[in-house]
Formats: structure tokens, C-alpha cells, sequence
């Protein structure tokens, strides 16, 4: 067994505190800590000093094995804080923060040869002895330092207008965003992907998300060529919506031709399953969007084209039934694993905007919230004449984890321009911590199965439906 040391906690600075008291999140620490980790007790990584630009004596790097991490013991005042952690990665890297138990997932971006500072989010310590650890997550990065300051009050958000990015928006619609953005800041939205799933919900908490949230994708031509029926048909989506819950729709648009339809030996030796049903991916089809964007006359430009015909119809059923729509399209479209990512930035803006136009002036459907799902990186955002919401789709550790440092981010990025939701969950986040944190999402959709046994215990998916600030469905 490891013996718990106690890691001195350098002091580098003293900000001078305030004496205001303003609410929860005043914190009461006024140091900022800064934690070598070279200094930390090591488990699996190991300490380096071969490269430039650390601080201290050294870094930590080896992370790939399971279990590694870096750990410290420090002595704190209670408060919230702000991490700071000193790294270095060749490309994007997930790793889980660890503080006193609670795990936060969250990326390093690539940060080039020299070390950089990431923002980790906020974390609560309490008085006295505190533990923080860097758990491993995806490996392949090195830690220099991590650094704590105490954070700042949580500010106000900026005030946002109702309307939307498409002027003819229905009234219902329009009502509909007025809701979203008359609670953001206060409340969070439940949401959950799959009708099974919602019963499985209703089973366990005696209440049910707000929102509905499906997929068109078997409604894609190639899908449809080849056999598929949507098991949430769009005629179920009304009857749902029309019992109370709101519909959030997306779309894994199967490739519109050329898919491989096999099994096959990548270039690392990894098995790929490249069959049909799996079209919208990447790996399973060489239609090639770049090229099809190029040619407005071409065959691969006409399918594209009557493929969103297709997913029209659908939509105009919903437009017809005067039920207003989160439509999120062409999510993830930053991670690239999706065709229409696939040929980076630009051809997914100019698909973005197609999309757009091709709905809303050529179809004129008007039941349309257009939520877009951001990675972070902001030479992908479509922009804001034709996005109203903008999401993130994240799978934490902690299927609880609020996510803050996502949330800074796309904050930094958004505040007074767009709602910031959490498009797809891989769990519950708790809106304790949102609180706490100051992390205000509009609203959260739990992907189809995430919220099992082994995932979030019955008790907590109990607590955190019933907590004041979730907005279920009505019950009628
Ligand atoms: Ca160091």
C-alpha cells in the first residue's frame, strides 16, 4: 500500500481578498496553489526531466498504463477553485481530474512541442486535507504542474435575445425558444434519447424527461434502399410530443452512396466494420463531401440534396402537427468520424448552410430551433445567422461530471450570443454542482442507454430528476 504524503502546496502568489460576501460562490481561500508533479505520488507514470520549458524539477509523463495517475495531499481553505494544469500533448488527450472523489472528464488540446496551460474547470476543496489526482483517461500526455486559484464570483450571464436565426420562425416555435431562454441560468432541462429509455426513467423516478430526443437516421435514402424501418417512426415522435414531452431530432445521415459495406483491416491492423448500417461513419464510406460541393451539377451534389429532400418530408409532417423542433443535424462534425466532418471545416460549413437553405426556403419549414454541436474549435461554428443553441456531446468518467471546463469554454466562446446546452450525455449531470460551478446549461439529452444499472445507481437517478432546478415533462 502507498503511504499518503503530504505534498507542500507551493504559495506563488496571494491575491488580496475582496471581504464582499457575494453568495455561495465567494470563496473564502485567497492563495494560489501550485502543485509539481514530479512531486506527487506516482502510480504507473514516472517523473522526467529530458525536455525544456517544465517548471520545478521535472514533469510526469507514462500515463498509457491502466490506473496510472499522479496524486497529491494538499492543505487548503474551503472554496471553490479554478485548475490550472501545466502539459504537454502531440495531439487531443482526455484525462479525468480527481478531487476529493469527484472526477471531471476533459480534453488537453495538442499543445505543440512546449508545455501549455489548460483550464481545467472549477473544483470545490474543503478545509483541511484535500486530495487531487490526474487519472489517465486516454494516456500519451505529460504533466508539468497544476495550479489553484481561487475563483471569482460566477457572473450573471449575458442577457440573450429570443429571437431565432430564421425570421419566419412559427409562433409555437418562437414560443418555445421564449421557454428555453426564460429558464436558462435557473433551471436545466431533462432530456433523454429513446423512447425505452424514457420508460425505464418514468420506472425509476415516477417522472419523465422534458424532452424527447430522436433520430431520423433511418429515415436516410441508403438506409431505406437496403430494408431499414425507423423503430421511432416521425408519427410516434408527434404522439409523444403531443403527450407533453419536447422533441429534440438529429439525424446520422447514412452517406448517400458509395458506402463500403464490409469488414476490413485498417491501416494499424484494427478490424473496421464498414457495413451499410454503419454509413454515417467515416470509415464506412469513400463519399467524398469536399468533392460533391464542388460540382453543383454533379450526381453526388443531386443525391445530397435529395437525401435532405427526403428528411423534409419528415419534418414538414412535424410542421404540419405545428410541433416545434431542436433539430441538431450534422452533429460532431469537429471529431471528423462522421462524413460530413470528414473533409474538415469548411466543407461542413458550406454543408451546414446547404442544409439550411434547403430547409428553410426551399421546403419553408419554420418549426426549426437549429442547435449545433461544438467541440470547442471555433473555425467549425457554422455561424450565428443560422444557429440558435449550441451543444456539446460528452461521455465523462462521472456520469455526473457537470463538465465546467467545457462549460468555460464554450461560455467564453457564446455568452450573449447563443444557449449552451448538453446535447448528448453519457449520464445525468448533477445540478448541485452545475450550481456550485456556476455551470448553466439550457438543457441535457442522455444518450439511449447510459443511465443502466451499472452506470447511475436507481437512488441517483431518483435524486437527480427530483432535484429543484430539473425541469421535467408536465404531468398531465
Ligand atoms: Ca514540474
Amino acid at each position: 500500500m502507498l503511504k499518503r504524503e503530504k505534498v507542500i502546496a507551493v504559495l506563488v502568489s496571494v491575491i488580496v481578498a475582496s471581504g464582499s460576501v457575494n453568495g455561495v460562490a465567494q470563496t473564502k481561500a485567497s492563495k494560489v496553489l501550485r502543485l509539481e508533479a514530479e512531486t506527487g505520488q506516482l502510480s504507473g507514470a514516472t517523473v522526467m526531466k529530458a525536455g525544456t520549458g517544465f517548471t520545478g524539477t521535472g514533469y510526469v509523463g507514462s500515463f498509457e498504463a491502466p490506473g496510472s495517475s499522479v496524486r497529491f495531499h494538499l492543505t487548503a481553505s474551503s472554496g471553490i477553485y479554478e485548475v490550472l494544469v501545466r502539459y504537454r500533448a502531440a495531439s487531443e488527450k482526455g484525462f479525468d481530474l480527481v478531487v476529493n472523489g469527484k472526477k471531471t472528464s476533459a480534453k488537453f488540446p495538442a499543445s505543440g512541442q512546449g508545455f501549455a496551460g489548460y483550464k481545467a474547470g472549477k473544483v470545490s476543496l474543503r478545509n483541511g486535507d484535500n486530495e487531487i489526482a490526474i487519472e489517465r483517461g486516454w494516456g500519451y500526455y505529460e504533466i508539468d504542474a497544476l495550479e489553484l486559484s481561487p475563483a471569482p464570483a460566477i457572473l450573471p450571464l449575458k442577457p440573450l435575445k429570443a429571437t431565432l436565426s430564421d425570421a419566419k420562425a412559427t409562433p409555437k416555435t418562437r414560443q418555445l425558444m421564449q421557454t428555453l431562454l426564460q429558464n436558462y441560468g435557473k433551471k436545466i432541462f431533462s432530456g433523454q434519447q429513446n423512447v425505452n429509455d424514457v420508460a425505464f426513467i418514468r420506472q425509476v423516478t415516477g417522472v419523465a424527461p422534458a424532452i424527447l430526443s430522436c433520430d431520423l437516421m433511418d429515415y436516410s435514402p441508403s438506409r431505406v434502399a437496403r430494408g431499414t424501418h425507423s423503430e421511432t417512426t416521425t408519427e410516434n415522435m408527434i404522439s409523444e410530443a403531443r403527450s407533453g414531452h419536447l422533441l429534440s431530432v438529429m439525424w446520422h445521415w447514412n452517406a448517400p452512396k458509395d458506402l463500403l459495406d464490409k469488414k476490413y483491416k485498417n491501416a494499424r491492423g484494427q478490424e473496421v466494420d464498414a457495413r451499410w448500417y454503419r454509413g454515417f461513419y467515416t470509415e464506412a464510406t469513400t463519399f467524398d463531401l469536399a468533392k460533391a460541393l464542388s460540382d453543383p451539377s454533379s450526381e453526388d451534389y443531386r443525391l445530397i440534396l435529395s437525401d435532405i429532400d427526403t428528411i423534409a418530408v419528415e419534418l414538414k409532417k412535424l410542421q404540419k402537427a405545428e410541433i416545434p423542433v431542436l433539430w441538431r443535424p450534422l452533429h460532431e462534425a469537429e471529431g471528423t468520424w462522421f462524413w460530413w466532418g470528414a473533409k474538415g471545416a469548411e466543407p461542413f460549413k458550406q454543408l451546414w448552410r446547404l442544409l439550411y437553405r434547403r430547409l428553410t426556403e426551399t421546403h419553408q419549414l419554420h418549426n426549426l430551433i437549429w442547435v449545433y454541436t461544438s467541440g470547442g474549435k471555433q473555425d467549425w461554428y457554422p455561424g450565428d445567422n443560422v444557429v440558435d443553441i449550441v451543444g456539446t456531446d460528452a461521455y465523462p468518467t462521472d456520469v455526473t461530471d457537470p463538465l465546467s471546463s467545457i462549460w468555460e469554454e464554450l461560455l467564453h466562446q457564446f455568452d450573449g450570443r447563443k444557449m449552451l446546452a448538453l446535447t448528448e450525455f453519457g449520464g445525468v449531470p448533477d445540478s448541485a454542482r452545475m450550481s456550485e460551478f456556476g455551470v448553466r446549461w439550457a438543457y441535457f439529452a442522455s444518450w439511449g442507454g447510459s443511465l443502466g444499472p451499472k452506470k447511475v445507481s436507481q437512488e441517483e437517478l431518483k435524486r437527480l430528476y427530483h432535484e429543484k432546478q430539473v425541469v421535467n415533462k408536465p404531468v398531465r
